[in-house]
Order: structure tokens, then sequence, then C-alpha cells
């Protein structure tokens, strides 16, 4: 059989060609001319570059094609003599400041698939080099403990930017996850309990607990492929042997302090366009909005009582006084030692600091203020008070979740006394902390996406 000389198109239909039949040159540089709307780029882009990518996606995996927007079929005949197609398209820049090299073209598509394939991870607690595993490299390795060996798969939890616990704990109970383990101890997400929300815990996820039995290897790489897709947020793993591990059993495979392991990852796992990929604070914009206090003062002359916040922040009316948010403030004002008539700008910066920012966990007895008729709810209890500006800040972040997904109503009010700035928790990188965590050449992949394209191709090479 020779080998062709030409790409042969035959019928082609595709939006306004009229059956167009043509041959054209191969290894030959041939440009198609004609009027506006005769159907150039449809010959160029829909049929045979179309047609040389769609046989190409029907060679790779179902697995890979499902994370690829598939291309639809070319209203065309056929067409033969096709080899593998590139297409470098027309392109507008656009405006966004924060595009860079690597976005504005597909480079970044290709870092994404070179941190899924050789990127290395390291342990979350003490940087130990870890490389990726598969669910079948970590049952074999399992699988060498002795019969009778119990094991746990465990996740580390993490708190997004700012939120307190029980947020965490309700999204992991909408999960269907029950079993956690906090600072070495059991804790089931059933029992109503609370943390101390002023405290750091070391939080993990009970994934799965089994005893090893001989004959069950292939149960075994079962349940760590099901732990692993339950985990679609994370990349490690942790393999707990609660009797004690022998001795080198982590050794080339997981932190031999804190026993996390690496997956194997995908390109989608280095996406800020994927939610479960991106930033928790900015939800992968690599900005977030904080509010102002400046914003919420005005008029400085005025003293609390008297209306020197914002009234949609506190309502200073003689309702508003007896609100809860009033309660608060003059509980507040007897803890503190200072006075709801002073002044705003009189008043000291720490007390002015505790007021936008929170007492630092210092809990607050609510009082009952004497100008008060009825008595609050809350009078008598005692509540963490985090700061006017920090709750405004949470309440945002709690709209932003529910935008995505509901017609949730804008907090405008919250919104005008806020400015940008960029993301506290991914400094602009806009990908979870663990993402970046994993390197290619001891960068991480936001680093490698704003280099200069040559200084990228020299540090690639
Ligand atoms: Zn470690
Ligand atoms: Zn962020």
């Amino acid at each position: 059989m020779s080998v062709r000389t030409t790409i042969e198109i035959v019928n082609a239909r595709q939006n306004n060609l009229k059956n167009v039949s043509v041959e054209i040159p191969r290894d030959r540089l041939t440009v198609i001319t004609g009027v506006s709307g005769s159907g150039k780029s449809s010959l160029a882009f829909d049929v045979v570059y179309g047609e040389g990518q769609r046989r190409f996606l029907d060679s790779i995996s179902t697995f890979a094609k499902s994370r690829i927007s598939q291309l639809k079929k070319a209203k065309v005949d056929y067409v033969r003599g096709l080899s593998p197609v590139i297409a470098i398209e027309q392109k507008k820049g656009n405006n966004n400041p924060r595009s860079n090299v690597g976005t504005v073209t597909d480079i970044n598509d290709y870092l994404r698939l070179l941190f899924a394939t050789v990127g290395t991870g390291s342990c979350p607690v003490c940087g130990h080099p870890l490389c990726q595993r598969s669910a079948t490299q970590l049952a074999e390795r399992i699988g060498q403990l002795p019969v009778g060996t119990v094991v746990e798969l465990r996740a580390p939890v993490s708190r997004p930017f700012g939120e307190d616990y029980s947020y965490v704990f309700h999204q992991l109970r909408e999960k269907g996850f029950k079993n956690l383990i906090v600072d070495e101890e059991a804790f089931s997400l059933a029992d109503k309990r609370e943390l101390d929300e002023t405290r750091e815990y070391r939080i993990e996820l009970l994934i799965d607990r089994f005893t090893l039995r001989h004959d069950r290897f292939i149960q075994l790489a079962k349940s760590i492929e099901a732990a692993m897709l339950a985990l679609d947020e994370d990349i490690f793993l942790k393999i707990e042997i609660p009797s004690g591990a022998p001795e080198g059993f982590y050794d080339g495979f997981g932190c031999p302090d804190h026993h996390f392991a690496l997956f194997e990852m995908q390109p989608f796992h280095f996406s800020f366009n994927t939610p479960a990929s991106a930033c928790h604070t900015c939800m992968g914009v690599g900005l977030s909005y904080v509010v102002e206090p400046r914003f919420l003062v005005v008029a400085p002359e005025r003293s609390i009582a008297r209306g020197a916040l914002k009234n949609t922040v506190f309502n200073a009316s003689p309702a508003g006084m007896q609100s809860y948010r009033g309660v608060q403030m003059y509980s507040l004002s007897q803890k503190y030692g200072f006075s709801l008539d002073t002044p705003f700008r009189d008043l000291p910066k720490y007390i002015q600091d505790i007021l936008f920012f929170g007492t630092k966990g210092e809990p607050i007895e609510m009082l009952h203020p004497p100008y008060a008729k009825k008595k609050n709810w809350s009078t008598g209890r005692t509540r963490p008070f985090v700061g006017i500006a920090t709750e405004m800040e949470s309440w945002y972040r709690h709209y932003i979740r529910r935008s995505s997904t509901t017609e949730a109503f804008e907090p405008e009010f919250i919104r005008e006394c806020m400015i940008e700035r960029v993301c506290p928790e991914c400094g602009g990188a806009r990908l979870k902390k663990q993402r970046l965590s994993v390197k290619e050449g001891g960068e991480d992949i936001d680093r490698l996406s704003q280099m200069q394209l040559q200084k990228l191709l020299a540090f690639l090479e």
C-alpha cells in the first residue's frame, strides 16, 4: 500500500459547505481562500481538524474521554489521509488582568498533565517526599502485612480559611461520612458534639477499617479504590495500622512518621475551575473580599449608642439596642470597660479592634442592659464573639458558596463594605494548598504557570 500524499475530503456539508469534495496535498503549506461565509473555517477546523481530533479521541480510554469535551462528528461522507492534527486558531486576547501566558494559551493544560503524571507530593505534616501510588500498589504493600492486622484508611480534613468546625462537619455529613478521628480519638458525626472553635485540632476522616485476610487481595484493592473515589477532593490517604506497622513498612511508600501516602493524580486535580481542586476561600478566583472596618463607621464623632456604625451593621434605635447585637455591644462594653456613649473615634484602638475582629476566643457573658425592657433570649448565656467584620466576611462566603447552586440573595450591604485583596489562603494561586504541595523540579504548578515562556521552556528541558 502506498502512503497517501493527499488528504481527501468527500461531500463536506458542514455549516455553509455545499457538498464540497477536495483533495489537499500533504506536507505542504495550503491556503484556503474564499469570500466571507463561504465555509473556509468550516473546512479547516470542523472537517479536517474536527475529524482528526475525533479519531484520536476514539483511541483513548473512556475515562480520559469523559474529561474532554467531545467533538461532534463533522457532516462529511469521509476524510481520508489524516494523521494526528494540530490547530492553531486566531485568538482574541482577553483583558482579564489575572490571565498569564499559561492560561491564555493552552500551556496550563499541559502543565496539569505534567503534574498529574510526574509531580511528587510531600507529607502534609512534615514535608517528607511522597511518590504517587496506585490503588494496586498500595494494596500490594498492605497485603504483605500479617493476616489479622487491622488497617485503617484515613484522610486529613482541613478547615477552610475563616470557617468554623460546625461548617466543616455539616459538609462531611452531607457527603455521608460518619466517623472522624480528632486528635487521635474517635469522634462520631452522628453525635451533635461541638469542638472549641478557637482551638486547632488534628482532624481525620476514617474512611474504612478492616482486618486483613489472606485470600482477599482483590477486596483490599477495591477498598482502597473506593477510598480514593470517596475522597474526590483529596490526594492524600493515611494508612494507619493501629497495632503498629512493622519496621520499614512505610519505606518508599508513605511518610514513616505520619503514614500519609499520595494517590495517583489526574489533570483535574490541578484545575482551579474544578470546585474540588479550587482554593476554598476564593473559589479559584485568587482574590477575596475582606470587610474594611473604615467603611463600617459612618459617623466617628458619634458614639455606638448614637449611630456611629453603619445602620445595616448595627441599628442604634431603641429596638436595636435591645436586639441580640445591642445586648452583645452592652456586654462587650462591660467586659472591656468602655462606654457605648463615648464617641467612636475616642475609643482606644484595641477596643475598636475587638469590635471589628473579635475577642480572640475570649467568651462573652451576655448581660441584661439596664436600658432594655425585655429580656433577650441570649441573656445569661456565654457566647463567642468573632467581631463584626469577621462575621460579615463569613456570611459573605456562605453566600458565595450557595450562589453557585441556588438563587441566593446578594448581601449588598456587606459587599459595599468590602475591598478586594489577594486571597489570604492561596496567595492568588487559586488552588488548594495540598495541590500546591505537589512539586515538579521543586516548583508548584502556579509558579510554573507564572514563569516567562523562555524560562519555563528552559526549566522543562
Ligand atoms: Zn510526615
Ligand atoms: Zn484562594
